[in-house]
Protein backbone atom coordinates (compact mmCIF):
# COMPACT_ATOMS: atom_id res chain seq x y z
CA UNK A 1 0.00 0.00 0.00
CA UNK A 2 1.42 3.47 -0.63
CA UNK A 3 1.47 6.29 1.63
CA UNK A 4 -0.33 9.54 0.32
CA UNK A 5 0.99 12.82 0.55
CA UNK A 6 -1.28 15.58 -0.73
CA UNK A 7 -2.55 13.09 -3.73
CA UNK A 8 0.74 11.10 -5.03
CA UNK A 9 1.02 8.14 -3.65
CA UNK A 10 4.45 7.23 -2.27
CA UNK A 11 6.29 3.26 -2.14
CA UNK A 12 7.31 3.54 1.56
CA UNK A 13 10.69 1.31 1.42
CA UNK A 14 14.29 1.51 2.51
CA UNK A 15 16.76 2.00 -0.66
CA UNK A 16 17.62 -1.70 -0.41
CA UNK A 17 14.26 -2.21 -1.02
CA UNK A 18 13.52 0.30 -3.62
CA UNK A 19 16.84 -1.17 -5.55
CA UNK A 20 15.76 -4.52 -4.91
CA UNK A 21 11.90 -3.49 -6.50
CA UNK A 22 13.54 -1.50 -9.21
CA UNK A 23 15.77 -4.67 -10.37
CA UNK A 24 12.84 -7.01 -10.29
CA UNK A 25 10.87 -4.72 -12.59
CA UNK A 26 14.21 -5.18 -14.71
CA UNK A 27 13.51 -8.18 -15.30
CA UNK A 28 9.71 -8.57 -15.46
CA UNK A 29 8.22 -8.52 -18.74
CA UNK A 30 7.24 -5.05 -20.17
CA UNK A 31 7.89 -1.51 -19.64
CA UNK A 32 7.74 0.21 -16.03
CA UNK A 33 8.76 3.10 -14.73
CA UNK A 34 10.09 4.85 -11.53
CA UNK A 35 9.39 8.68 -10.02
CA UNK A 36 11.24 10.29 -7.31
CA UNK A 37 8.71 13.30 -7.05
CA UNK A 38 9.44 16.17 -4.50
CA UNK A 39 7.34 18.44 -2.80
CA UNK A 40 7.57 20.57 -5.84
CA UNK A 41 6.67 18.03 -8.10
CA UNK A 42 3.47 17.11 -5.48
CA UNK A 43 1.97 20.65 -5.94
CA UNK A 44 2.35 20.35 -9.97
CA UNK A 45 0.60 17.63 -9.64
CA UNK A 46 -2.03 19.37 -7.35
CA UNK A 47 -2.39 21.54 -10.16
CA UNK A 48 -2.19 19.45 -13.03
CA UNK A 49 -4.18 16.22 -13.21
CA UNK A 50 -2.61 14.60 -16.35
CA UNK A 51 0.99 14.98 -14.39
CA UNK A 52 -0.49 13.37 -10.90
CA UNK A 53 -1.83 10.81 -13.11
CA UNK A 54 1.70 9.84 -14.80
CA UNK A 55 3.34 10.24 -11.44
CA UNK A 56 0.63 7.47 -9.67
CA UNK A 57 0.96 5.91 -12.56
CA UNK A 58 4.61 4.70 -11.79
CA UNK A 59 5.74 1.37 -10.80
CA UNK A 60 7.83 2.97 -8.08
CA UNK A 61 7.11 6.28 -6.41
CA UNK A 62 9.71 7.18 -4.34
CA UNK A 63 10.16 10.15 -1.94
CA UNK A 64 13.35 11.90 -3.43
CA UNK A 65 13.91 14.91 -1.00
CA UNK A 66 13.17 15.91 2.94
CA UNK A 67 10.65 17.73 2.35
CA UNK A 68 8.17 14.63 1.35
CA UNK A 69 9.54 12.85 4.29
CA UNK A 70 8.78 15.86 7.29
CA UNK A 71 4.78 15.99 5.24
CA UNK A 72 4.21 12.33 5.75
CA UNK A 73 5.30 12.35 9.65
CA UNK A 74 3.43 15.46 9.66
CA UNK A 75 0.44 13.72 8.57
CA UNK A 76 1.04 10.60 10.87
CA UNK A 77 1.67 8.32 7.76
CA UNK A 78 5.63 8.20 8.22
CA UNK A 79 7.70 7.09 5.04
CA UNK A 80 10.53 4.67 5.68
CA UNK A 81 13.36 6.85 4.35
CA UNK A 82 14.32 9.45 1.97
CA UNK A 83 15.14 7.69 -1.09
CA UNK A 84 16.69 10.13 -3.43
CA UNK A 85 16.64 9.51 -7.49
CA UNK A 86 20.33 9.92 -7.63
CA UNK A 87 21.70 7.71 -4.56
CA UNK A 88 18.82 4.89 -6.54
CA UNK A 89 19.97 5.54 -9.80
CA UNK A 90 23.90 4.88 -8.58
CA UNK A 91 22.75 1.71 -6.34
CA UNK A 92 21.03 0.44 -9.69
CA UNK A 93 24.09 0.83 -11.34
CA UNK A 94 26.02 -1.23 -9.25
CA UNK A 95 23.54 -3.80 -9.75
CA UNK A 96 23.26 -3.60 -13.10
CA UNK A 97 27.57 -3.49 -13.46
CA UNK A 98 27.23 -6.65 -11.62
CA UNK A 99 24.93 -8.28 -14.22
CA UNK A 100 26.24 -7.03 -17.20
CA UNK A 101 23.13 -4.86 -18.18
CA UNK A 102 22.74 -1.96 -20.75
CA UNK A 103 21.97 1.26 -19.93
CA UNK A 104 20.89 4.38 -22.35
CA UNK A 105 21.04 8.16 -20.90
CA UNK A 106 18.81 10.68 -22.63
CA UNK A 107 18.57 14.28 -21.43
CA UNK A 108 20.24 17.51 -19.94
CA UNK A 109 22.29 19.43 -22.82
CA UNK A 110 23.97 18.78 -25.32
CA UNK A 111 27.39 16.68 -24.44
CA UNK A 112 26.46 15.75 -20.68
CA UNK A 113 25.13 12.38 -21.51
CA UNK A 114 28.12 11.69 -23.28
CA UNK A 115 30.24 12.82 -20.45
CA UNK A 116 28.25 11.33 -17.86
CA UNK A 117 28.96 7.97 -19.96
CA UNK A 118 32.00 8.39 -19.48
CA UNK A 119 32.53 8.92 -16.23
CA UNK A 120 29.83 6.41 -15.81
CA UNK A 121 31.81 3.42 -17.58
CA UNK A 122 35.14 4.39 -15.45
CA UNK A 123 33.09 4.15 -12.36
CA UNK A 124 30.84 1.22 -12.92
CA UNK A 125 33.19 -1.51 -14.70
CA UNK A 126 30.75 -4.01 -16.56
CA UNK A 127 27.89 -1.40 -16.82
CA UNK A 128 27.19 -1.35 -20.90
CA UNK A 129 26.12 2.32 -21.78
CA UNK A 130 24.13 1.28 -24.88
CA UNK A 131 23.91 5.08 -26.04
CA UNK A 132 22.93 8.72 -24.69
CA UNK A 133 21.06 11.72 -26.54
CA UNK A 134 20.78 15.10 -25.19
CA UNK A 135 17.21 16.00 -23.87
CA UNK A 136 16.15 19.09 -26.27
CA UNK A 137 14.48 16.92 -29.37
CA UNK A 138 11.82 18.21 -31.20
CA UNK A 139 10.68 15.03 -32.52
CA UNK A 140 9.77 11.82 -30.06
CA UNK A 141 10.55 9.50 -33.06
CA UNK A 142 14.18 9.45 -33.83
CA UNK A 143 14.83 9.40 -30.59
CA UNK A 144 12.65 6.23 -29.76
CA UNK A 145 13.84 4.47 -32.98
CA UNK A 146 17.70 5.24 -31.61
CA UNK A 147 16.64 3.72 -28.01
CA UNK A 148 15.23 0.83 -29.28
CA UNK A 149 18.31 0.25 -31.70
CA UNK A 150 20.37 0.48 -29.15
CA UNK A 151 18.83 -2.77 -27.25
CA UNK A 152 19.01 -0.90 -23.97
CA UNK A 153 17.73 -2.59 -20.90
CA UNK A 154 17.24 0.65 -19.08
CA UNK A 155 16.78 3.99 -19.88
CA UNK A 156 17.76 7.36 -17.50
CA UNK A 157 14.97 9.79 -18.77
CA UNK A 158 16.52 13.48 -17.46
CA UNK A 159 14.56 15.81 -19.26
CA UNK A 160 13.30 17.52 -15.32
CA UNK A 161 10.20 17.47 -14.12
CA UNK A 162 6.72 16.84 -15.38
CA UNK A 163 8.40 16.46 -19.10
CA UNK A 164 9.96 13.38 -17.76
CA UNK A 165 7.12 11.80 -16.04
CA UNK A 166 4.73 12.40 -19.16
CA UNK A 167 7.34 11.22 -21.83
CA UNK A 168 7.71 8.05 -19.57
CA UNK A 169 4.07 7.55 -19.67
CA UNK A 170 3.67 7.98 -23.64
CA UNK A 171 6.88 6.79 -24.98
CA UNK A 172 8.11 3.87 -22.42
CA UNK A 173 6.86 0.80 -24.22
CA UNK A 174 8.12 2.25 -27.48
CA UNK A 175 11.77 2.34 -25.99
CA UNK A 176 11.73 -1.78 -26.13
CA UNK A 177 13.81 -1.03 -22.45
CA UNK A 178 12.36 -2.90 -19.38
CA UNK A 179 12.57 -0.07 -16.91
CA UNK A 180 12.82 3.68 -17.46
CA UNK A 181 14.18 6.05 -14.54
CA UNK A 182 13.10 9.98 -14.48
CA UNK A 183 15.64 11.20 -12.58
CA UNK A 184 15.88 15.04 -13.25
CA UNK A 185 19.14 16.66 -13.00
CA UNK A 186 21.09 13.77 -12.22
CA UNK A 187 22.84 13.56 -15.90
CA UNK A 188 24.75 16.72 -15.21
CA UNK A 189 25.75 15.15 -11.34
CA UNK A 190 27.32 12.50 -12.91
CA UNK A 191 29.02 14.32 -15.73
CA UNK A 192 30.41 16.60 -13.18
CA UNK A 193 28.94 20.04 -14.91
CA UNK A 194 26.98 20.35 -11.10
CA UNK A 195 28.17 18.84 -7.89
CA UNK A 196 26.11 17.31 -5.99
CA UNK A 197 25.67 18.98 -1.71
CA UNK A 198 27.92 17.83 0.28
CA UNK A 199 27.38 14.62 2.27
CA UNK A 200 26.54 17.09 5.90
CA UNK A 201 23.81 18.96 4.07
CA UNK A 202 22.31 15.73 2.29
CA UNK A 203 22.67 14.16 5.79
CA UNK A 204 20.82 17.16 7.92
CA UNK A 205 18.45 17.46 5.23
CA UNK A 206 19.53 20.94 3.60
CA UNK A 207 20.27 19.84 0.06
CA UNK A 208 17.75 22.22 -1.17
CA UNK A 209 19.23 25.24 0.77
CA UNK A 210 23.05 24.09 -0.42
CA UNK A 211 20.95 24.21 -3.91
CA UNK A 212 19.09 27.66 -3.70
CA UNK A 213 22.51 29.16 -2.56
CA UNK A 214 24.30 27.72 -5.57
CA UNK A 215 21.74 28.35 -8.01
CA UNK A 216 19.58 31.55 -6.89
CA UNK A 217 17.52 31.23 -9.71
CA UNK A 218 15.63 28.07 -8.32
CA UNK A 219 13.79 30.73 -5.87
CA UNK A 220 11.33 30.42 -7.90
CA UNK A 221 10.49 27.01 -7.91
CA UNK A 222 11.55 26.54 -4.42
CA UNK A 223 8.67 28.63 -3.39
CA UNK A 224 6.70 25.96 -4.22
CA UNK A 225 8.27 24.31 -0.77
CA UNK A 226 6.89 26.54 1.76
CA UNK A 227 3.08 26.27 -0.01
CA UNK A 228 3.72 22.34 0.09
CA UNK A 229 3.81 22.90 3.93
CA UNK A 230 1.10 25.22 3.94
CA UNK A 231 -0.95 22.38 2.49
CA UNK A 232 0.01 19.44 4.58
CA UNK A 233 -0.84 21.44 7.34
CA UNK A 234 -4.15 22.43 6.08
CA UNK A 235 -4.56 18.18 4.74
CA UNK A 236 -3.44 17.85 8.63
CA UNK A 237 -6.54 19.55 10.08
CA UNK A 238 -8.99 18.13 8.01
CA UNK A 239 -7.87 14.69 8.80
N1 LIG B 1 16.23 19.23 -19.54
C1 LIG B 1 16.20 18.56 -20.75
N2 LIG B 1 15.26 18.92 -21.67
C2 LIG B 1 14.36 19.91 -21.45
C3 LIG B 1 14.40 20.58 -20.20
C4 LIG B 1 15.34 20.21 -19.27
O1 LIG B 1 16.98 17.66 -20.97
O2 LIG B 1 13.56 20.18 -22.33
C5 LIG B 1 17.25 18.82 -18.56
C6 LIG B 1 18.11 19.94 -18.03
O3 LIG B 1 19.18 20.19 -18.92
C7 LIG B 1 18.58 19.33 -16.71
C8 LIG B 1 17.37 18.49 -16.29
O4 LIG B 1 16.58 18.32 -17.43
O5 LIG B 1 19.67 18.48 -16.94
C9 LIG B 1 16.50 19.14 -15.22
O6 LIG B 1 17.26 19.50 -14.18
P1 LIG B 1 16.65 20.13 -12.86
O7 LIG B 1 17.80 20.55 -12.04
O8 LIG B 1 15.57 21.11 -13.18
O9 LIG B 1 15.94 18.85 -12.25
P2 LIG B 1 15.73 18.39 -10.76
O10 LIG B 1 16.89 17.48 -10.45
O11 LIG B 1 15.65 19.61 -9.90
O12 LIG B 1 14.42 17.65 -10.89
Amino acid sequence: MRIDVLGVGFDDLTMDEAVERGMALLRAPGAHYVVTPNPEIVEICRERPEVARAVNGADLVLPDGIGVIKGAAMLGTPLKERTPGIEFAARLMERMAAEGRSLYLLGAKPGVAEAAAEKLTEQYPGLSIAGTHDGYFQEDGPVLQAIRQSGAEVVFVCLGAPKQELWMVKNGADTGARLLCGLGGSLDVFAGTVERAPKFWCDHGLEWFYRLCREPKRLGRMMKLPLFLVHVQQEKRKR
